[in-house]
């Protein structure tokens, strides 16, 4: 079992390791007090681990509530956000009982908004399953919810209790969503750290619970340094712009990670060609992007993605920040005009 302790305005732990499900209630329970918990998950998950959850939960001393919505991105709304703070308020919890989201980004980012603002702030646990929501979304703070007009556009910062990462839960994942995950241990590896960019050329399997701590520790140290996203904390949107322009551009079908690995070579080709990084930097990033499968390529056109891309919620004052790389662990931030953010696409992708 590993853990990291992060300090935002919150100090918590995160654990790691196999068979986190069946002490949960154990470890949550000293931390967080409280009589009932309320366990949200969606179906997919609610199948495979939501008995051992709530089954731990109760055996600590918990009456126990379940708040199950449909699997997927459609269900991060502010109708199924408003159906959670009515269950919760049925459910009579108090501000000093605890919510517990266990699954991928989707259920944490809402369970995490809905603990931030139901009785205006109660206690919450973050249990991720996905790759991608142990390696990022659960550590940090940040909820949200889509709104029509955009993703993550309702949110708060809300740090949580305690992270339990049970890491046994990757070995149920589909190949196509571990892969999303991995998109966002490429990107941690370039912004950051060049050590664990090498790690990821090596088989992970068999080291995952080392390799989850590894980034759970970079995501602390930026968190740690900036958690209202004002600086530093920007790096980790490397890859995301023009990703957010290709999951948008295809109407959400090119998933998250692949849309980020799309991103992320697209930018280091143009600092390459800007001359911001070696031709090696680059070569490797793609290599990285094609060991674990991701795409490289998208078919949608520079002007496609311009304009995806001028609408990203991180804009602002007419300049968009884009992350480059310079070398393997360390990423520069640029402002760029939308003028000069087309130019840099098109010389980017330019064949
Ligand atoms: P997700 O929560 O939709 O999970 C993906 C799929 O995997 C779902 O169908 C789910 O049912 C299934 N699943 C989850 N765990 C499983 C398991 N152990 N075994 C089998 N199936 C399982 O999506 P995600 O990729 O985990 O997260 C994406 C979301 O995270 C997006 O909404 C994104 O905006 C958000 N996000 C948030 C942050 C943040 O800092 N808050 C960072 C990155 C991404």
């Amino acid at each position: 079992m590993k853990s990291v302790t992060v300090n935002a305005s919150k100090t918590y732990e995160v654990w790691i390791g196999e068979g986190l499900f069946a002490r949960a209630g154990e470890r949550i329970s000293p931390v967080c007090g409280g009589k009932a918990a309320m366990l949200v998950t969606d179906d997919n998950v609610e199948r495979l681990y939501a008995d051992e959850v709530e089954a731990s939960l109760r055996a600590a001393g918990y009456r126990t509530a379940r708040f199950v919505f449909p699997n997927g991105e459609r269900s991060k709304t502010m109708e199924t956000y408003a159906s959670l703070l009515g269950a919760l308020a049925r459910a009579r919890l108090t501000r000093a009982d605890v919510i517990v989201a266990l699954g991928g980004g989707v259920t944490g980012d809402m369970a995490g908004f809905a603990a931030a603002t139901y009785l205006r702030g109660v206690s919450f646990v973050q249990m991720p399953t996905t790759l991608l929501a142990m390696v990022d979304s659960s550590v940090g703070g940040k909820t949200a919810i889509d709104l029509p007009e955009g993703k993550n556009l309702a949110g708060a910062f809300y740090q949580p209790d305690l992270v339990l990462c049970d890491t046994a839960a990757l070995k149920t994942l589909s190949h196509g969503v571990f892969q999303d995950g991995c998109a966002e241990m490429i990107k941690h590896g370039v912004i950051l750290n060049d050590e664990l960019f090498t790690l990821l050329k090596e088989p992970i399997a068999g080291r995952m619970d080392d390799i989850v701590a590894r980034n759970v520790e970079i995501k602390r140290d930026i968190v740690a340094q900036d958690e209202r996203e004002t600086g530093i904390r920007q790096i980790l949107n490397f890859g995301h712009t023009l990703g957010h322009g290709v999951e948008k551009c295809s109407e959400y079908r090119v998933t998250h990670g692949q849309a980020v690995a799309i991103g992320m070579v697209i930018v280091s080709r143009g600092a390459f060609r800007m001359g911001i990084c070696g031709g090696d930097c680059y070569n490797e990033i793609v290599e990285a992007v094609r060991r674990y499968k991701l795409p490289a390529e998208t078919e949608f056109t520079p002007e496609q993605l311009i304009e995806a891309a001028s609408f990203d919620k991180k804009r602002s004052g007419g300049y968009i920040t884009l992350i480059l790389p310079e070398r393997i662990g360390k990423c520069i931030a640029r402002s760029f005009s939308l003028d000069e953010l087309a130019a840099f696409v098109r010389l980017a992708m330019k064949r």
